[in-house]
Parts: C-alpha cells; sequence; structure tokens
C-alpha cells in the first residue's frame, strides 16, 4: 500500500505531515482498515499508507500528528448544504408549517434581503461547522444571490465546496432571470472560480416546478459545454408530481427524461417522491440523488411512506447523503444525516435496507463520486486528497469499540471528531478550529440575524417567553420559612 521513497536515498524529504499509529478506515473498493498505520501528507495529497517506522525512514524530520488509540477515516463528503440565508436564522422557522409555505413565506423573503456581507459570513459559519463535524467537501444546491461572496466564505474557512448562482426564471422571485441571462450568469461564476484548488462552480438550478423547459436544456448544454455538473432539487415532498400534472407536463423525472437532461452529469436534490418509471430512468441515466433525511422529516414531506432511495440503491442508482438546510434538517452534521437515513430506510420494512457499511460509503466515497469528485476525495487512498478526519477513539463514546460501521453510523462517532485536514492543511486541531475566528464569527453572526430578520419582515414567534432573571426572580421569591427542610 505505500509508495514511499527507499529510506536514505537523496529524494527523502520531510512530508508535511506524518499521522501516525492510527486504524485507517480507507473506504477503499476493498473496504480495508489498516490497524496501526500511518500517513504521510506531501503537498496537500496521500504520498503514503504503512507503518510508522516505514514512512518515517522514507521521510526523515517530518512533523508527526500522533493518533495512537484513534482512527482516521475520509473526510465526510454533504452533497446537498445550503449556505446562505437559512444559517443566520437557524432553527427559526416554526416547525408546524407546511413545507411550501416554509420555503415562500419565510425563505424566499429572506433571501430577498441578504447582502453580499451576510452570504459571505453565513457561508464561512457553515463551514465551520460542517468542519468541526468532519466534512470535508459540501455541495451547495445554488440558491446564492452573491456566489463569489459566498466562495470566498467557504475557502476562508478551508472547506472544499462547489457552488453556483441561484437559477430560476419564475417570474416576480428573487434572483429570477430570464433563462438566457441565468444560464450568462452561471457560466460567469463557472468561469470566476475556474482553477481554485478548494472552491470551484458548478451549475446549480432551483428546480422543482418554478424552471422552464428552456432552462433546464439550457443548463444541461452549458454543463456539457463546461464540462462541470450540475444539480436542482425535485420532488422532495409530493408538491412537484401534483405541480407537474396540473400543468399538463408528465411526472417530474419523466419529463426531465423526455427534456434529455438526465444523466451522470446532473445530481438531484431530494428525489423521494417517485415511481416505478422514475425511479428505473434515474438508475438507467446515472443520473445520482443526494437524500437529505432531516429536512424531510423536520418538513413532513412523507420519506417514510414514499421515499424508494435503497431501492434506487439497489438497482444500481448513484446515491450520496445532504443535510439540506438550517430550518429544514437544521444542522450540516453529516453522522446524523447517515443515521437518520439508515432508520428510517431499516423502519420501512422493506427486505433488504441499506446497511451500515453502505450508509458510511454515501457519506464518503459514494457521496464524492456523486459530486464528481471520487477520483480526488472520498477515500483514503495513496494519491488522493489529504481530506481526512482523526476520530478519538479513545473517548467514552467509543469504549469498547464495536464493529466499525455500525459503530459509525449508529453510534456517536460525530461527537469524537478530534482533528480535520482538508487538501492536506489542519482546518480542526484538538476540536479547534484553526482558520477563524470563533468568537468574532459568533458576534456577527448574532448581529446579522437582527438585521437580516428585520429587512425581511420576518417576527419569529416564540412559544416560551423570555423573562429578564430580576422579573423572575421577584416572581418567584419563596416567603421565609416556606421551604421546607433539607
Ligand atoms: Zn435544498
Amino acid at each position: 500500500m505505500t509508495t514511499t521513497p527507499a529510506a536514505g536515498t537523496a529524494d527523502s524529504r520531510p512530508a508535511d505531515l506524518l499521522i501516525v499509529d492510527a486504524d485507517i478506515v480507507t473506504m477503499a473498493s476493498d473496504r480495508a482498515v489498516v490497524s496501526g498505520g500511518a500517513i504521510a501528507v506531501v503537498d496537500g495529497r496521500i504520498a503514503a499508507i504503512g507503518p510508522a517506522a516505514t514512512l518515517r525512514a522514507a521521510y526523515p524530520g517530518s512533523p508527526e500528528l500522533d493518533a495512537a488509540g484513534c482512527l482516521v477515516v475520509p473526510g465526510l463528503v454533504n452533497a446537498h448544504q445550503h449556505t446562505t440565508a437559512d444559517p443566520l436564522v437557524r432553527s427559526s422557522i416554526p416547525d408546524d408549517v407546511p413545507a411550501r409555505q416554509a420555503i415562500f413565506d419565510w425563505i424566499v423573503p429572506l433571501h430577498g434581503a441578504v447582502t453580499g456581507e451576510d452570504d459571505e459570513l453565513s457561508a464561512t459559519l457553515t463551514a465551520v461547522e460542517s468542519l468541526s463535524y468532519g466534512v470535508t467537501t459540501l455541495l451547495e444546491p445554488g440558491t446564492v444571490a452573491h456566489p463569489l461572496r459566498v466562495a470566498h466564505g467557504l475557502r476562508a474557512a478551508g472547506i472544499r465546496a462547489r457552488v453556483g448562482g441561484w437559477g430560476w426564471d419564475t417570474p416576480e422571485a428573487p434572483y429570477a432571470m430570464p433563462a438566457a441571462d441565468t444560464l450568462a450568469a452561471q457560466a460567469d461564476t463557472v468561469a470566476a472560480l475556474a482553477g481554485d484548488p478548494l472552491v470551484t462552480g458548478w451549475i446549480t438550478l432551483v428546480g422543482h416546478d418554478l424552471v422552464s423547459d428552456d432552462l433546464f436544456t439550457g443548463a444541461a448544454e452549458l454543463a456539457d459545454r463546461l464540462d462541470v455538473p450540475m444539480t436542482w432539487h425535485l420532488s422532495p415532498g409530493p408538491e412537484d408530481p401534483a405541480a407537474y400534472a396540473a400543468a399538463g407536463r408528465a411526472r417530474p423525472v419523466r419529463h426531465l427524461h423526455d427534456l434529455g437532461v438526465l444523466g451522470p452529469r446532473l445530481l438531484l436534490g431530494h428525489a423521494v417522491w417517485l415511481d416505478d418509471a422514475e425511479l428505473a430512468a434515474l438508475a438507467e441515466t446515472g443520473t445520482a440523488v443526494a437524500s437529505c433525511p432531516g429536512a424531510y422529516l423536520r418538513l413532513g414531506q412523507g420519506f417514510s411512506r414514499a421515499g424508494r432511495h435503497t431501492e434506487l440503491y439497489r438497482a444500481g442508482g448513484r446515491l450520496a447523503l445532504g443535510c439540506d438546510s438550517h430550518n429544514a434538517g437544521d444542522t450540516p452534521d453529516l453522522w446524523r444525516a447517515a443515521r437518520l437515513f439508515a432508520g428510517l430506510e431499516r423502519d420501512r420494512g422493506i427486505p433488504d435496507p441499506l446497511r451500515a457499511d453502505e450508509i458510511f460509503a454515501l457519506a464518503t466515497i459514494d457521496g464524492a463520486a456523486a459530486v464528481g469528485l471520487a477520483a480526488l476525495t472520498g477515500s483514503v487512498e495513496v494519491g488522493k486528497a489529504a481530506d481526512l478526519v482523526v476520530l478519538d477513539t479513545r473517548t467514552v463514546p467509543w469504549t469498547p469499540r464495536g464493529d466499525l460501521p455500525t459503530q459509525l453510523v449508529w453510534g456517536a462517532a460525530g461527537h469524537t471528531v478530534r482533528d480535520v485536514l482538508v487538501d492536506g492543511r489542519m482546518v480542526v486541531r484538538d476540536r479547534r478550529i484553526t482558520t477563524v475566528d470563533v468568537d468574532a464569527l459568533r458576534e456577527e453572526a448574532t448581529h446579522r440575524r437582527v438585521a437580516l430578520l428585520r429587512r425581511a419582515g420576518i417576527d419569529i414567534p416564540h412559544r416560551w417567553p423570555t423573562v429578564p432573571a430580576t422579573e423572575y426572580c421577584a416572581r418567584r421569591t419563596v416567603p421565609d420559612g416556606a421551604l421546607p427542610p433539607l
């Protein structure tokens, strides 16, 4: 497994980092777990995997990260994560409003009111939170007014990401433009981010029933021409099939198939409500799907009764996991998404639900494949980017260790993320973000939340009253002698 230079040769030079004494969950095609291994990181890549002594000899004088008693896993891939508007007003939309009302009464006004500064800051916030969970790659699905500001904010945190701008041609909606103008803006974003080592551009449409056929087909042609993937939302709940029917269209995935836009270049967010023909079309065309179980549960979209993502996977379909938004899923914690997905699929009573080992692949190598990055990330293999997560398995949630995939997906692994590297750079060290001043981030995010809600004209209803301590104390003072003796 090593491709190390021979010890003591003229080629010998220090690695940028040796991670030593770890057990390594590679997620390579044989799913090997290397016990007591070391990883050499050189120029952002995994240069070698092998015994520590061998790597120390090959890379003399290298700085070391002691991972004794720890587990190294590939950085996780979040294939559907909104980074703007919602992060600043996270967990604020009530959980008793229908999904469509949440979008049009809350999300759309918020997106209409965000500034470039808001977008950049909330992208950094989302990236920092993601990194703290060991998510090293995220796909921003494009409800973004200021994509270059978002790219800047993501880059500042040090996460790997793919970004696009707003893409819909529904009249009278924020950032809507005619199809040709939308496509020109998307092409500009891809061009502006070309060549960046971490954050580059995608073609991103809003999808649903909010995009014309011209825009769907134009996006597919543009993605082909620019040789980049594309993504949009479809059928998270029953509303999209109903809207397509009302408009005299075929069911949503069938409609896209008829337009000729399905294929390996497309990643659909959701695709929960599918009939047999739609499921077959996704599998046959190699269209990828990002499943976001936290969002479906939060919005009550019927995933447990209508979802068929196991069936899509078993039919050879390409599947990944996502966390959606801070008001639909509410956290970019992909460990939680994996656990929810595992439980929901298992509880459906189907004969062959996805197992933990398969679901951890969705969170890593399969997720990387779904976002077109399998050659670069998603597994711990020589030649790939050093996107690595050190889990401290000396902690109580890992005591004692059980079956690794079972414990990774069903246990509390996400609570034990100690160190995170992206492209060889240590972005989390001993549970602390190294790239961003988190105190300053918190202060600015708190300030921007208030200003954004005011501009959007939104009052967050609070079901629990806030009472100043002085008032509470005055109301609840107990008369002398009223307390029972201890
Ligand atoms: Zn979404």
